[in-house]
């Protein structure tokens, strides 16, 4: 094969005219100055195919120089004598490997901590000394409430609402049998829900007092947080958190995490829900106080289903509220009532 071409030599802007010949495995260009040169067919890197079936290539792969080759058939001739011919626009197989590799790999870990995270933060969670989790619950509910309610969180407070609230958070507390004091307060928002944080805390919004209807149902609305902090969900959470936005974030990117985190969440409330209201169900045993107003009040609460911004919010949205309602009646036993009305109605009126 004798023809010629135009070589740019990646310096000067001019080509120079040269007379290619394939010698075996290589291609030999002598110049019309009489310089020659000899590039192995395995370099040859096509960087784009011209019309009329020529070709410009790139004789060492990744250097500046170009050979522009007008001649038809010369496209055809080199792809088939130079095994790299078309690298720039296909993967190799060895590169397909590396990256089928890389991927697999990525997904290896990526299915490791989405189902190994879950099952190691509670028992991380368990380790963490009570001094760490009543720090974090501080700053956590400080932080959470600061970015719910849009300034500082306005905590109810007066005396027969407040001692009627200690009495109940006294009696559950000791049957839920927690290693510190657990704290119960009452903020003034809107939302109808309750959450449990780390440190042995319990918040309860004034706005779930308005939907829920007597004691009982409170009770067994904050014997289920009780029941999170019992099981340490929320240290356990904070745990998850960290570590799933951690990693998450460093293999796809900053921000994933953000938006994979609620669907991560979704998957892992439905058993920790389930198991949470089973071990409210026993605390309210314990203390004595019948199961069936914690039933009443998942049903009072499925009229209104909604995610508030917490993770451990009553109103997960998985499993739906009648749903667990009828599994706490199926595990459900008599006992007294949890408060009198006049108690009631002192909790009920703490944010009017
Ligand atoms: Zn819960």
């Amino acid at each position: 094969v004798n023809t010629t071409a135009r070589w740019f030599d990646g310096e000067t802007p001019t080509p120079h005219t040269v007379t290619l010949s394939l010698v075996g495995r290589y291609l030999t260009a002598i110049s019309n100055d009489g310089r020659s040169f000899q590039w192995p067919c395995a370099e040859i890197v096509r960087v784009a195919a011209l019309p009329g079936g020529g070709a410009t290539i790139m004789p060492v792969h990744g250097s500046p120089e170009r050979l522009v080759i007008e001649a038809s058939g010369a496209d055809a001739t080199l792809a088939k004598l130079c095994p790299n011919y078309h690298r720039l626009t296909r993967f190799s197989s060895r590169d397909r490997l590396t990256v089928v590799r890389g991927m697999a790999l990525i997904a290896a870990v990526l299915v490791t901590v989405l189902f190994g995270v879950p099952l190691a933060a509670p028992l991380i969670a368990r380790a963490v000394p009570a001094s760490v989790d009543a720090w974090l619950g501080a700053r956590v509910e400080g932080s959470a409430l600061t970015q719910l309610t849009g300034g500082a969180p306005r905590y109810c407070q007066n005396a027969p609402g407040s001692a009627a609230l200690a009495d109940l958070n006294r009696r559950l507390s000791a049957a839920a049998n927690l290693d510190a004091p657990v704290s119960v307060s009452v903020v003034n928002h809107s939302l109808v829900n309750a959450v449990a944080l780390p440190g042995n805390r319990v918040v309860v919004f004034s706005g779930l007092l308005n939907t829920l209807t007597d004691g009982d149902q409170l009770a067994g609305v904050i014997a289920h947080e009780l029941g999170h902090l019992a099981r340490r969900d929320p240290m356990a959470r904070v745990i998850a958190m960290m570590i799933w936005s951690t990693v998450i974030d460093g293999l796809m990117g900053i921000g994933a995490s953000g938006i994979v985190l609620p669907f991560l969440n979704a998957a892992h409330s439905r058993e920790v829900e389930t198991a949470t209201d089973r071990a409210g169900v026993a605390i309210l045993a314990r203390a004595g106080i019948a199961s069936e107003g914690f039933a009443r009040a998942m049903e009072q609460l499925a009229r209104q289903d909604r995610a508030g911004p917490f993770a451990f919010g009553l109103l997960d949205t998985h499993p739906p509220s009648l749903e667990r309602a009828a599994a706490i009646r199926a595990i459900g036993h008599t006992g007294r009532a949890a408060m009198t009305d006049q108690q009631w109605s002192a909790i009920r009126s703490l944010c009017r």
